[in-house]
């Protein structure tokens, strides 16, 4: 099975940013999308939109760090679309901050949803992949994990942790039926400088998304890459950053 149209695809954190931008294009291109995130309100806008236009799209209240959410949000999928071809393990949190702060909150809460999450959804999509003999996870890492800058340590370790697991996933899964993908964007032009606390650090992120980030679009352009590659072709490690980033 090569190309988008007719997949089934569920991504997680698809209520703004890159998670958003993936559903629509990916909707556009003839799949059908499961929108995961905390904030049903803006997931039920978003699908609502590309209903409109006629394309297949549900919502499922998801928090990633909770095991069931990511096991309801795989149910509803197969449910309401009969399988469940990709899961786009997408959400993020990105609390940054120096490691001499302690913000030991802060670690918690990336360990959680960027590490936890997408073992989370791991688990509760493998049995379904299984079962029907093929299933591709997506999952969004980050350049902070290849080029380690101050104040993105954690974050950047985290993201690492995650690379790590895919490419274990990955030599574990050459049997042909799990693909695994890790795309790592550089500065992206989201939401994501919004959950750090430390306000100077905050806008200064804003500040280099404003001056040089790209569009989420162009995430999504990647992954959908990976997703249309024909079954025996696995993108397993991608980055996608701005030109003008160092
Ligand atoms: P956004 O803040 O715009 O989007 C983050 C998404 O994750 C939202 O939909 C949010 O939804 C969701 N999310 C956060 N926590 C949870 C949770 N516990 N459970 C479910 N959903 C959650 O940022 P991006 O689009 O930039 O982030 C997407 C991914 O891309 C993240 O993993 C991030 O680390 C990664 N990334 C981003 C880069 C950038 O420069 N923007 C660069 C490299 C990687 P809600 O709040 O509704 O739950």
């Amino acid at each position: 099975m090569a190309g988008i149209d007719g997949k089934v695809v569920a991504i997680t954190g698809a209520s703004s940013g890159i998670g958003e931008a993936t559903a629509r294009l990916l909707a556009e291109r003839g799949a059908s999308v499961a929108l995961g995130a905390r904030r049903l309100d803006r997931l039920d806008v978003i699908a609502g939109r590309l209903r409109d236009r006629g394309l297949a799209a549900i919502t499922c209240r998801t928090d990633v760090t909770r095991s069931a959410d990511l096991e309801r949000l795989v149910t509803r999928t197969v449910t309401e679309f009969g399988r469940i071809d990709v899961l786009v393990n997408n959400a993020g949190i990105s609390r940054i901050s120096p490691m001499s702060a302690l913000d030991t909150d802060g670690w918690s809460a990336m360990i959680d949803a960027n590490l936890r999450g997408v073992l989370n959804g791991i688990a509760a999509a493998m049995p379904a992949f299984r079962r029907q003999g093929r299933g591709h996870f997506v999952t969004t890492v980050s350049t902070a994990g290849l080029k380690i800058t101050p104040t993105m340590a954690v974050y950047g370790g985290v993201k690492n942790a995650v690379r790590t697991i895919l490419e274990g996933l990955r030599q574990e899964s050459t049997d042909g039926v799990i693909r695994t993908t890790s795309v790592s964007p550089g500065y992206v032009r989201t939401e994501l400088a919004e959950s750090i606390h430390d306000l100077e650090l905050r806008e200064r992120i804003r500040q280099n998304m404003a001056d040089f980030a790209i569009p989420p679009e162009a995430v999504a352009r990647t992954i959908a890459f990976a997703i249309e590659q024909p079954d025996d072709v696995e993108i397993s490690d991608i980055v996608v950053r701005p030109t003008r980033q160092d």
